[in-house]
């Protein structure tokens, strides 16, 4: 999947701007970019996107016998691992060799893709169409951008000579669009060696642009941990043309309402802490900036009133502020004059990565307040959550280079959605999502990530491209 840009409804304060730029330096940049070329990612981008990986069915395979082509061509050696029944699945692991001063940097993306309805394209959706500046197909945003990336990155370095201080691991993974057993769950529990290390780099950030322009750079330090409870209401069956105050239907009703009107405990995390005080800095609207203040004190009133406003006007915002639940399936009643006797719901439900599941099935349970309504756990996902701290030499330097190439302000990201380093993040690594410049008024017209179309400017690939292959030398290679 692909995390969406921060959300801010305002525009952010020049003088942010300057104290950004303060602390970075283009000069560098350009001068490490010259390892490889334009034309180079463009066409390893292209082909990539030609290459159909949808999942489901899932069958990645064409994506890494290319990958496998590229790098062997280089001189880099290529593992690859699968299931042995799902051999048409692989991932494909590549090193470069450092002297072993620094654990190593992990850069993973994924090879497959979200299905397409080839009705909906203005262009093919494997065709890797360039029009106007964009570059249409299906993985343009996610994640056939960090798959470039990450692979002309390794090819960079290996031409470049340049002695490394850590390996750099290229994980080109399967299955993260909803089969995780052939992709990072098969690798973390049968082959975490081959890819273990300090630092990952992977998606879940982004640039959100406004009018053309960078407005600021989203960094993925920590992501909502998915899950499900199930509310099933039980009363006395019956004719419909008597009514019951029992009616199972009325009382998974009144418990839904009362889930939805529920504001879990709100808490901050260093990232949805850094997050607020800069905003609370620089956003344009003094009542935007007030709101943002507010809400770094939990407790007081004025965060009350930002919360409640958060959830009506900024539901975006007002998710990275706890744990959150959203009813999305109901099941009741089978003819117009039965009176079922069980009806029941399941809740999308988001926990904070540090959440309790014992204490929040009790709240909800408190919160229900009615004896013949049942809340529980359901199976959904096992991944424990963690949080990448703001505090390492990884983040420092992603957000010193981000905020040299783009000229914006670096905020860390709390992901509402889930992406595959939730898996290493419990493992210790520390991820950092990375991504492109995307424009905010892109997605409203269907050219988002998993959306009927999708598309990624020529000139933002080359930008994002260029940034991840000075972070990754700044890290390995300083
Ligand atoms: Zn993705």
């Amino acid at each position: 999947m692909r995390v969406r840009p921060p959300l801010s409804p305002t525009l952010l304060r020049p003088v942010l701007l300057a104290l950004a730029l303060a602390h970075a330096t283009t000069a560098g940049a350009a001068e490490q970019s010259a390892a490889f070329s334009e034309q180079e990612t463009l066409r390893h981008f292209q082909s990539l996107v030609r290459i159909e990986s949808t999942d489901p069915p899932g069958s990645e395979i064409a994506v890494t016998e290319y990958l496998t082509r590229v790098l062997q061509a280089e001189g880099i050696e290529v593992e690859t691992y699968a299931l042995p029944d799902q051999p048409q699945r692989p991932n494909l692991v590549a090193r470069l060799r450092g002297n072993g001063s620094k654990r190593p940097l992990l850069l993973m993306a994924h090879q497959d893709t979200v299905n397409v309805d080839a009705a909906r394209w203005a262009f093919p959706p494997f065709s890797a169409t360039r029009d106007s500046g964009w570059i249409y197909g299906r993985g343009t945003l996610d994640d056939k951008d960090n798959l470039t990336a990450s692979l002309v990155t390794i090819l960079a370095l290996k031409r470049s000579g340049v002695v490394l201080d850590r390996d750099v691991i290229f994980l080109a993974e399967s299955g993260e669009e909803g089969a995780f057993h052939v992709g990072i769950k098969y690798m973390v529990a049968n082959h975490y060696d081959a890819i273990d290390a300090e630092f990952c780099l992977a998606e879940g950030g982004s640039v959100r642009r406004v009018n053309g322009r960078a407005e600021s750079v989203g960094i993925g330090t920590t992501e909502k941990l998915p899950r499900a409870l199930s509310l099933t209401a039980r009363g006395i069956a019956g004719h419909g043309s008597v009514p019951l105050q029992s009616n199972a239907i009325v009382r998974l009703s009144r418990a839904i309402t009362r889930v939805a009107d529920w504001q879990p405990p709100v808490r901050l995390s260093d990232t949805t802490t850094s997050y607020f005080a800069q905003l609370a800095r620089t956003a344009s609207d003094p009542a935007s900036r007030a709101r943002y203040q507010a809400v770094l004190n939990p407790q007081s009133a004025d965060a009350a009133a930002a919360i409640a406003y958060f959830r009506q006007q900024e539901p975006a915002t007002a998710a990275i502020l706890s744990s959150t639940i959203s009813p999305t399936l109901v099941e009741a009643g089978y003819r117009i004059n039965v009176i079922p006797s069980e009806t029941s719901a399941t809740l999308d439900t988001r926990l904070l990565p540090d959440e309790d599941e014992t204490t929040f099935l009790a709240a909800v349970t408190a919160v229900v307040d009615d004896p013949s309504v049942e809340v529980a756990w359901v199976p959904r996902d096992d991944a424990s959550g963690a949080s990448s701290p703001l505090n390492t030499e990884a983040y420092r330097t992603i957000e010193r280079l981000y905020a040299a190439a783009y000229q914006a302000p670096v905020l860390p990201l709390t992901g509402t959605g889930a992406t595959d380093s939730r898996f290493l993040r419990a493992k210790g690594m520390q991820c950092y999502g990375v991504g492109p410049g995307i424009d905010e008024e892109d997605a409203p017209l269907g050219y988002g990530a998993h959306s009927d179309q999708e598309r990624i400017l020529e000139s933002e690939l080359q930008r994002f491209v260029k940034t991840y292959y000075d972070i990754v030398v700044a890290l390995a290679a300083p």
